[in-house]
């Protein structure tokens, strides 16, 4: 009984010996260039615009097929405990990626940042620390943008607004109460060192 990925490498095997087999044949690697010609090589702006449509289209009219068969793959795929077993086991893989990366880019940012709360100067636990942002340009919070590549640029393009506080003094400085005054000339020279360094 072959599971899933030995399927898939055989199906995979079969495709490369056809292709093989197939490309010895001028008439067919001729249909094959022609076809590529139409598809590939217009690239005129009409051109693109009326296949994204196009596209787009098909995925509107099939959209509701599309997620019964989704339904009804995932449906079949349960019964079978073997992949059940294996998936559970990449999510859990993926899942530790993607907090690993997210922990990696916050480690970055603080360090970037001085690596410490700006007011009491804890740095034991990364997360313990908060990113601050004086001027709101990442709602909800700055570390939602670390999940991906995009919001990571984003926070790394726009730095000068990000204070790295512990969860303590960041309560604080949100819960309204004025803060003594000593705290407030930190984070002052915080920001203006900040501006300096700005090129
Ligand atoms: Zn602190
Ligand atoms: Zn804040």
């Amino acid at each position: 009984m072959m599971n899933a990925g030995e399927k898939r490498l055989l199906r995979n095997k079969k495709a490369r010996e056809k292709y093989a087999k197939d490309r010895l044949n001028p008439e067919w690697v001729e249909n094959r260039r022609r076809i590529h010609k139409k598809s590939y090589t217009n690239r005129s702006p009409e051109r693109v615009e009326e296949r994204k449509r196009y596209y787009k289209q098909q995925y509107m009219d099939n959209a509701e097929k599309l997620k019964q068969y989704q339904i009804e793959y995932r449906k079949r795929k349960k019964q079978d405990p073997e992949w059940v077993k294996r998936e559970a086991i990449l999510s859990k893989e993926r899942g530790n990626n993607t907090r690993l990366r997210r922990r990696a880019r916050k480690q970055y940012v603080v360090d970037l940042l001085g690596g410490k709360c700006v007011i009491c100067g804890y740095n034991r636990n990364l997360n313990a620390i908060d990113l601050h942002e004086i001027e709101k340009r990442f709602p909800p919070e700055p570390s939602q943008y670390l999940k991906n590549m995009r919001g990571y640029e984003m926070i790394l393009d726009n730095l000068e607004v990000l204070i790295p506080l512990c969860k303590n003094c960041h309560a604080e400085l949100h819960s309204g109460q004025p803060l003594p005054a000593e705290f407030n000339k930190l984070l002052a020279d915080f920001t203006s060192d900040h501006e300096v360094d700005e090129p």
